[in-house]
């Protein structure tokens, strides 16, 4: 941060609002200036000091020049060596003082600044942690983790610099005036008057070449893009096939005579300002001495050299906070729309949060009921409609359907990652809507296509599910999600790293690994959603070997895509365009020559022919179908 008083603080970004941030301007209203000070105000003692110390280190600051004033008058003219060495050690160790409250109040003013970041971040993480799947799939992840990011680090910019801009920048003023009018109020009215003006051209100058550099920009940019069209190769080719070579370089000299024009116009507009800078900063001094010199020979014999050397000194140091000053607007504007876009999610609703009668569900036997459920993700086209099932405890149940028919989005329903838009879904005979939600989400386990694991060791990964799980616990586990031997076979064994920072795993060994940290969670209900992407038949083997004995010990639905899996199922239902159109055994639904019978010639058949044996399928399951009278052959 530079000096109290000195050329002006402030500033975040370019000086002037984009057509962008125009366009946007927030509105600036009281509301809004109240919720924004609303985050000021627990730390109100914290703020009242750093006004304190602006205000006295920007009184200090200007002290060396006031004391020129009588270094001039009492030491050097009235050659008194005393107090020549006096006055000079006093303007030294204000000085010093000055930059050493300085610190204190940069320290004072980062350490606030901090703390209310600190709190929006934390306040806003809560807040985006209780948004729906549908916020999460709705927004884009790079503008989240900007709201969370650049928006509130630009907050903190307001604190440690907009707003100590204004205060410095003004007490500088405030004080500088009166010391000249103290001093003596012609020559203090005199430079009052000049330093607005100076102000005048300097902005003139600064805008003109802000709107040369971004019709520089423009040009430039047109002229890469000709470039990356007609010098790409297939540009090339089409240019040469269609003949336009001359109409293209007619366009490209075009824009590139116009950048020509503008670059010289940019440089010059640039010295111009320069110019006019130097002449204006030069014309209020020298009209001070003039005046000055005028009042002292012909009127006012009071005035000394020292005083009209203070004037001039503090005329000085009035331009920067002057020119800061009429700048803030840009600072302000920017920040306030900062937190207009934060406090925009802040007033997002939670859209999916506990009912105040909900009811714990300590225990829960896993059985889930569909009753006459309708879903849209838009409120506009049905995804699931007048779906109805109930699967009892203890058994399982396989969702098979074309891609897009709705399956998952029919398990998002159940851990209530959406809400039903009519009917209900009951697990454990109560209404998920009713049922605490922690309590809800600690019964239901998935494995989903998408494994998703942190960037951490195995055992991390593990003990997500359940923080106090043994050594033994976790390896019963992994050894069930058949991914022990490959941990085994690792260096570091549980203690391999995963993720970014260590071993890549393949899709069927993550699934495995999840299979094996939803064990750990032992919920009520298992639900399992099989990769559609292509495993390689060991991988998918494996799963299955870990998978169908899951199965059979508890309530579990299957999102599946393979006939084993079908198979291992007590019931099956096919969902097509989100309504259940068939359900049964296999048996029945393949005889029956519906949507089942397509998707088994189609696709579940895939699994068996031409699989050399390592299908995945079970033995059972294979006599299953051979033993039908379904002639696998056929397919
Ligand atoms: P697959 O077998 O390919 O995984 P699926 O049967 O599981 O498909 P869903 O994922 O449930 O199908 O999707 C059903 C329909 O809902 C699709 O048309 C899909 O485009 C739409 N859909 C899924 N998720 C969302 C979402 N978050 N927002 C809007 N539409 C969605």
């Amino acid at each position: 941060m530079a000096g109290p008083g000195g050329g002006g603080r402030g500033g975040m970004g370019g000086r002037y609002l984009t057509e962008e941030e125009k366009k946007s301007q927030p509105k600036i209203t009281g509301a809004l200036l109240r919720r924004v000070f609303s985050y000021l105000t627990p730390y109100w003692k914290q703020l009242l000091l750093v006004v304190l110390l602006i205000a006295v280190s920007s009184v200090f600051g200007l002290m060396p020049s006031i004391l020129t004033g009588r270094i001039i008058d009492e030491g050097l003219i009235g050659r008194n060596m005393s107090a020549l060495i006096r006055l000079i050690l006093l303007s030294l160790a204000v000085t010093f003082g000055s930059s050493l409250i300085g610190v204190a109040e940069t320290y004072l003013n980062t350490w606030i600044a901090e703390h209310i970041t600190y709190d929006m971040r934390g306040k806003m993480y809560r807040h985006l942690q209780q948004m729906s799947q549908r916020f999460f799939t709705t927004n884009n992840q790079g503008d989240i983790i900007t709201r969370m990011t650049s928006d509130i680090a630009g907050v903190q910019s307001i604190i440690t610099s907009t707003l100590t801009s204004i205060l410095s920048n003004s007490i500088t003023l405030i004080v500088a005036m009166i010391a000249m009018y103290r001093k003596n109020w012609v020559l203090a009215t005199i430079g009052i008057i000049i330093v607005p003006l100076f102000t005048i051209p300097t902005r003139r100058a600064g805008k003109t070449r802000w709107d040369i550099t971004r019709e520089a920009q423009e040009t430039s940019d047109e002229i890469n893009g000709i470039l990356n069209e007609t010098l790409s190769v297939s540009g090339q080719l089409l240019v040469k096939l269609f003949g336009k070579e001359e109409r293209e370089y007619q366009k490209y000299d075009g824009a590139n005579a116009r950048m020509v024009k503008l670059n010289i116009r940019e440089r010059m507009a640039g010295r111009w300002f320069i110019m006019i800078l130097h002449t204006f900063t030069s014309i209020g001094p020298m009209l001070l001495y003039l005046v000055g010199g005028i009042l002292m020979m012909k009127y006012d014999s009071n005035l000394t050299v020292g005083d009209i050397t203070v004037l001039v000194a503090l005329l000085g140091r009035m331009y920067g906070p002057v020119n800061s000053l009429l700048n803030i607007q840009v600072d302000w504007i920017r920040s306030m729309a900062m937190f207009t876009r934060i406090f925009e999610y802040f007033d997002m609703p939670v859209e999916i949060q506990n009912a105040p009668d909900a009811v714990r569900m300590p225990s829960a036997d896993g059985s889930v009921e569909f009753r006459n459920v309708d879903f849209s993700y838009d409120g506009d086209r049905q995804i699931l409609k007048d779906v109805s099932f109930t699967l009892e405890s203890g058994r399982s149940v396989a969702i098979v359907g074309p891609s897009g028919s709705g399956k998952s989005t029919m398990i998002n329903l159940i851990p209530r990652l959406y809400d039903v838009g009519a009917g209900c879904v009951l697990f454990g005979g109560t209404d998920v809507r009713k049922i605490d939600l922690a309590d809800l989400r600690s019964h239901v386990g998935i494995v989903s296509q998408e494994t998703y694991l942190f960037n951490g060791t195995i055992r991390e990964n593990l003990l997500y599910a359940k923080e106090d799980a043994t050594e033994e616990e976790m390896i019963e586990a992994c050894k069930k999600a058949n991914i022990y031997d490959f941990i085994e076979r690792q260096e570091t064994g549980l203690d391999t790293m995963v993720g970014n920072r260590g071993l890549k795993l393949s899709g069927g060994e993550k699934q495995r690994i999840s299979i094996a940290r939803v064990l750990l969670k032992d919920p009520a209900l298992l639900i399992f959603d099989e990769a559609t992407s292509a495993l390689d038949s060991i991988s998918k083997a494996k799963i299955q070997e870990a998978i169908e004995p899951l199965i059979q010990s508890r309530t579990s639905i299957l999102i599946a895509h393979r006939l084993s899996t079908i198979l291992a199922a007590d019931e099956i239902l096919v969902l097509k365009d989100g309504q259940i159109v068939e359900r049964g055994t296999h048996e029945k639904l393949v005889r029956a020559g519906g949507t089942y019978t397509e998707l088994y010639e189609t696709q579940f058949s895939k699994a068996l022919v031409g699989s050399g044996g390592d299908d995945g399928i079970s033995e059972e399951g294979k006599a299953f179908l051979f033993a039908s009278d379904t002639d696998p052959e056929a397919y």
